[in-house]
């Protein structure tokens, strides 16, 4: 007796345990279910090699992607057999920004996949389409792009391969983003194979605005120059003479054509672009000081920006010998950036110190006109001070009025800017050409940019003109 209701006693425990079990597997899986319809979902769709997860549905016409001036550039049409299709009326003008649903997706077509296919038209109308079969219209994307700088930055860059961003300093809003190689949305599927093909190694799919990691070259010198000021608490005194190259150890680093810039201050070695003053400058400094700065200025991190698939630029002096580290201040050695990230540090000078986030989405319409969603301005916070802001505006001037890029007609805009002509291969005849920097015109408004054209050779005459271009698209 005694046994058997300690048997019964045992079952009934285990019961129990196999109650409280279930239970709570029932009660995780309710928990991953409704996170999932919360996020998961969305990750799911922008997971661009979903092959499940259609561009279209049954229920829903996907919307319409726009600039923010109201230019389509991503639409649903129909084809011959009447199936929806997806047309990019630019082509290529927008490729690496819009994106493509075909061969999954990329691009704001990704990113926004979960946003386009949900309609915000009234409950009354989608009821009404529900019963006499017909779709209701999703929901439309507006982005922050202005369509004639856009097409100035795409033209500007001509045969080149390479990137330009422009960003407007005071919002954060990207006005323009072209990466090339490109492809053209609408045959992305028929190309497919030849874009990733082996012998094509030129990375078509990548965009060289966000992820591109290229040596910095000579606009790293905004970061050198902080560096300097901000180990120096502020103070710009600095004096070097240039005879044309620095010795370090057995390695001698030249200045552009070996040329002697001769007595310097700090104004001069920057606006002169000079290489042996900011190698010897960088040497002078404490590693872990002058990598603190860099940190302070977005290296080696995820960038503050509500753009997605952004690369982290890199910066280290670690295990770097003199020559190394003279290397690396004039952006030449263990470094390497994303043009978005230069444009950000620039965008942050023209904007008195203070970064605001990039993003280029800048709303979701329904159908019937209402804003369904808007992204907000977002400040990241000071990353330089008054008085740097100060002595980079007055650096950044005189390298356009008597510097580097003195020979670029920027018309009436006032423009502050740096030039690069970065070495990228052991053959020191191939160079990146690149410009950063500002244009304000006399309303105020300001656009800030970064250009980097693959192999062009100086700064000064291929990035430098292509901006002026960009600039004269956007403030006229
Ligand atoms: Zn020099």
């Amino acid at each position: 007796m005694t046994k058997k209701k300690t048997t019964k006693k045992a079952i009934r425990k285990e019961i129990y345990v196999i109650a409280i079990m279930f239970a709570m597997v029932f009660i995780a899986m309710i928990v991953y279910l409704s996170y999932y319809v919360k996020e998961g979902a969305k990750d799911f769709i922008y997971n661009s090699y979903n092959s499940r997860f259609s561009a279209f549905s049954d229920d829903v016409t996907r919307g319409s992607i726009y600039t923010g001036d109201g230019h389509i550039i991503a639409k649903t049409s129909y084809d011959d057999s009447k199936q929806e299709i997806r047309v990019y009326p630019d082509e290529r003008l927008f490729s690496h920004a819009v994106g493509y649903v075909d061969q999954g997706m990329a691009g704001l077509e990704a990113y926004y996949s979960f946003d386009l296919l949900k309609s915000h038209i009234s409950l009354k109308d989608q009821i009404n389409n529900n019963l006499s079969g017909k779709k209701s219209p999703g929901d439309d994307l507006y982005t922050t792009f202005d369509y004639e700088t856009q097409v100035a930055a795409y033209e500007g860059m001509g045969m080149y391969d390479g990137a330009v961003i422009a960003i407007e300093p005071s919002t954060g809003k990207v006005v323009a983003m072209v990466s090339k190689p490109d492809y053209d949305p609408n045959t992305i599927a028929t190309y497919w194979d030849d874009i990733n093909s082996e012998s094509n190694n030129k990375s078509v799919l990548l965009n060289r605005a966000t992820q591109g990691a290229y040596p910095p070259g000579s606009t790293f010198k905004i970061v050198t120059t902080i560096a300097y000021l901000r180990a120096n608490d502020g103070n710009s005194d600095f004096s070097y003479n240039c005879n044309g190259s620095l010795k370090v150890g057995d390695f001698t680093i030249h200045c552009s054509s070996n040329k002697s810039h001769g007595s310097e201050n700090l104004l001069k070695a920057f606006s002169n672009s000079c290489n042996s003053a900011f190698a010897y400058m960088g040497i002078n400094l404490d590693k872990d000081e002058f990598s603190e700065t860099a940190e302070e200025l977005l290296f080696n991190d995820t960038l503050p920006t509500q753009i997605e698939a952004t690369k982290a630029s890199n910066f280290s002096l670690e295990n770097s010998d003199e020559k190394l580290v003279g290397q690396t201040s004039i952006g030449q050695g263990n470094t390497t950036v994303s043009p978005l990230h230069m444009c950000m540090l620039v965008s942050a000078i023209a904007n008195d110190g203070e970064l605001m986030e990039p993003y280029y989405a800048d709303k979701l319409v329904s159908a019937e006109g209402d804003i369904v969603s808007q992204t907000d301005e977002k400040s990241y916070g000071q990353i330089m001070s008054d008085s740097e802001v100060d002595l980079l505006n007055e650096y950044m001037e005189a390298v356009v009025m008597d510097g580097t890029a003195d020979s670029v007609d920027f018309g009436d805009l006032k423009v502050y800017g740096k030039t690069g002509t970065a070495e990228y291969t052991t053959n020191k005849s191939m160079t990146h050409s690149w410009f950063v920097g500002y244009a304000i015109d006399n309303t105020g408004k300001e656009l800030a940019i970064a250009v980097i054209m693959e192999g062009a050779g100086y700064g000064s005459k291929h990035a430098a003109p292509l901006a002026a271009k960009v600039f004269n698209a956007y403030f006229q």
